[in-house]
């Protein structure tokens, strides 16, 4: 069994992320106290920034994961190896299963004054990871309010709505508005794990204080929380039962043995035709960088 996390807020660290601009990312998932939250297994946190081009990444693979795009300002074209080119607006939900193999890219076009968003990868389970890959995009999210909260959710169910999008293991995924001097009891699935990433203004969880970039962990167990504001904030709310299965996360893949994580680097790196090419406005792609002299093994939650 894997031993208890306890409930605890995690910062954030500061990555560079391969773009032409070199925006800062803060990443609050893997964290070295914490590698997953459910499936939820990476969690990238972008903006606000006024750099319009903030977010272009050129063409690069993934391999057993699922890609969730969600944005709070801005517009962002996802190009992939399947030919799908899509636009991501606020309030839209991109979401690619790589599953076998996929490559894209993203490119944040001009739109609104600002870029701020977060990019989510689910581990898919063994029984899926090698399916074929797919792409969709959703527009129509379930969006309501309760007390002095907006609650869009984009992944899994919740407070008896439900997202569109397809995943692979129990999960939920949704962007919080609680208003100025706003207080809440959030329901929560005693059989989930969750996570609050702060992403604007203030706020406090079960009355502890977090701050802006922030990831609050709260075990599976609990029955819901309190929310509180003071001048209003947003958040990303994400839970899932905890996944069972370890994994071997590296780079842009996940699998489960070194040995897998070579053939997948070797496929990238040569090209294969396991990541069909496409074209877009970036150009070029990211090659895999070299694997660590230490032996990988795949990993629990902690
Ligand atoms: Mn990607």
């Amino acid at each position: 069994m894997s031993e208890i996390i306890p409930e605890q807020t995690l910062s954030p660290r500061i990555v560079k992320l391969t773009t032409r601009t070199g925006i800062d990312i803060r990443r609050t998932l893997p964290h070295r106290r914490l590698r997953m939250i459910g499936a939820w297994c990476f969690v990238d946190h972008y903006g606000p920034t006024d750099q319009q081009d903030a977010m272009s990444v050129a063409a690069h693979p993934h391999v057993g994961l699922q890609t969730v795009s969600w944005l709070f300002e801005g517009l962002i074209e996802h190009r992939d190896s399947l030919g799908s080119i899509q636009g991501v607006s606020p309030g839209e939900l991109n979401i690619m299963t790589a599953g076998h193999g996929i490559s894209h890219s993203e490119l944040s076009l001009d739109s609104a004054s600002q870029v701020h968003g977060v990019q989510l990868w689910t581990a898919l389970p063994d029984s899926n990871r090698n399916m074929k890959p797919t792409f969709s995009h959703h527009r129509d999210l379930p969006r309501f309010k309760m007390d002095s909260l907006v609650i869009q959710l984009f992944i899994g169910e919740f407070m008896g709505l439900r997202s569109p999008a397809k995943m692979y293991s129990p999960l939920v995924g949704a962007e919080i508005d609680i208003a100025r001097h706003g207080s809440a009891k959030l329901n929560l699935n005693a059989d989930f794990e969750y996570g609050i990433l702060l992403v604007s203004g203030d706020l406090g969880i079960n009355k502890s204080e977090i701050s802006f970039g922030d990831l609050h962990y709260i075990p599976s167990g609990s029955s819901d929380l309190q929310l509180d504001s003071v001048d209003g904030a947003k958040f990303v709310l994400l839970g899932g039962e905890p996944f069972n299965e370890k994994i071997l996360m590296w780079w842009n893949f996940i699998g489960r043995t070194q040995e897998e994580i070579e053939v997948m680097r070797n496929d990238w790196n040569s090209q294969s035709e396991r990541f069909p090419k496409f074209t877009d406005r970036i150009g070029g792609w990211i090659p895999a960088p070299d694997l660590p002299k230490v032996r990988l093994f795949p990993r629990g939650n902690s």
